[in-house]
């Protein structure tokens, strides 16, 4: 091998279907990175019992989320695709990383004051150390790259800090995982009713969901916010109109965004078709993953040896990790 790749590490949680967001700002970047670097893409089932114990639909979300990703592009021969439950190696380092890790600062975090916020009558110690476990499962591959949202960069930077201070106390072992995107600007996909964006927490029809049928995905695109036109030539757009550009942008060609761009600068601009447009491009540009996903879904035979082959690889990775850490730590007492 020529020269050693970086290595990439992401969480991908299981909860619901994936949408457009999700698609143009994570799943995307995973799809192309998988061709550059040495990538792990795990699926947090565990992560999500801080907040979901109840685990009856897990098995389920997790085979749609895998099946979802796959139909997105992610290829399960180049990268390590796995469930975070089947490696066990996490719990491990998880547990070590603890006694390192100080009650004071985790209950700083930003997101567990959210959580207790959310859930006042379950704040359970996991939720406290979730921090320490996303640190555990990246640093476990030592990655170098996280491809993380701005809302991640303090669990980021914690985990920057337990992984220096395991170094300091134990020996080097491991790199500083920093956040990776591709160019400077995040991509952020608005929501169809003009304000903030799509999400899985946000209005339903305001959300294109990678698993919308045709009919659904056209209603939706039909009932997004216009008025009546600009009235003065090159006006500056609305929010909720600029999002329907936005949108445009991302799966209609060139050709079709300077019609409607043009249109709208001399006022002769008809949302009704614009909206028509977007909705057929919309419909040709998820029907095909909808359909795969769905293929996938329902093979579950296929759906097991990727979890095998993903947890295979992962294993191999945490594993040789794992060597290193009970070395430096001073537990592998067999050792001459
Ligand atoms: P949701 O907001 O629907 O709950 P998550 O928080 O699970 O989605 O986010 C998963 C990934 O998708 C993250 O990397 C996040 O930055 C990205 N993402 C979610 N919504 C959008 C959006 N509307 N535009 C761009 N990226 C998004």
């Amino acid at each position: 091998m020529a020269d050693k790749k970086n290595i990439v590490m992401s969480g991908i949680r299981p909860t619901g279907f994936l949408h457009l967001g999700n698609y143009f700002g994570a799943v995307k970047n995973y799809v192309r990175m998988q061709e550059e670097f040495e990538c792990y893409f795990m699926v947090a089932d565990l992560h999500s019992l801080t907040t979901h114990p109840d685990t009856k639909e897990l098995k389920l979300n997790v085979q749609r989320v895998l099946s979802e990703n796959i139909a997105c592009g992610l290829d399960p021969e180049k990268v390590a695709l796995y469930c975070q439950s089947h490696i066990y190696e996490t719990s491990e380092l998880y547990l070590y990383l603890n006694m390192l890790a100080y009650k004071g600062e985790l209950e700083k975090t930003v997101t567990f004051k959210d959580k207790v916020r959310q859930h006042p009558d379950n704040v359970n110690a996991g939720l406290l150390t979730y921090p320490v476990l996303q640190t555990a499962d990246i640093i476990l591959h030592r990655a170098t790259f996280v491809p993380v949202g701005k809302d991640q960069e303090q669990h980021l930077e914690m985990a920057r800090n337990f992984a220096n201070r395991f170094n300091h106390r134990y020996g080097e072992v491991f790199p500083e995982p920093q956040a990776f995107n591709y160019g400077s600007e995040l991509v952020k996909v608005p929501s169809l009713d003009g304000g903030g964006k799509m999400s899985k927490s946000e209005n339903q029809m305001a959300t294109l969901y990678l698993s919308d049928d045709d009919e659904l995905i056209r209603k939706k695109v039909m009932k997004a916010k216009t008025d009546a036109g600009p009235t003065e030539p090159n006006s500056v757009k609305p929010d909720y109109i600029e999002n329907i550009f936005l949108l445009m942008k991302l799966v209609s060609s060139e050709d079709v965004v300077k019609k409607f761009e043009d249109d709208y600068n001399n006022c002769s601009i008809r949302y009704g078709d614009m909206k028509k447009q977007l909705a057929e491009d919309m419909v040709r540009f998820i029907a095909p993953v909808r359909e795969k996903a769905e293929a996938i879904r329902n093979d579950e035979k296929y759906l097991k040896d990727v979890m095998e082959k993903g947890a295979e690889k992962a294993r191999k990775s945490a594993r040789a990790t794992m060597t290193l850490v009970r070395e430096v730590m001073g537990l592998n007492y067999f050792a001459p």
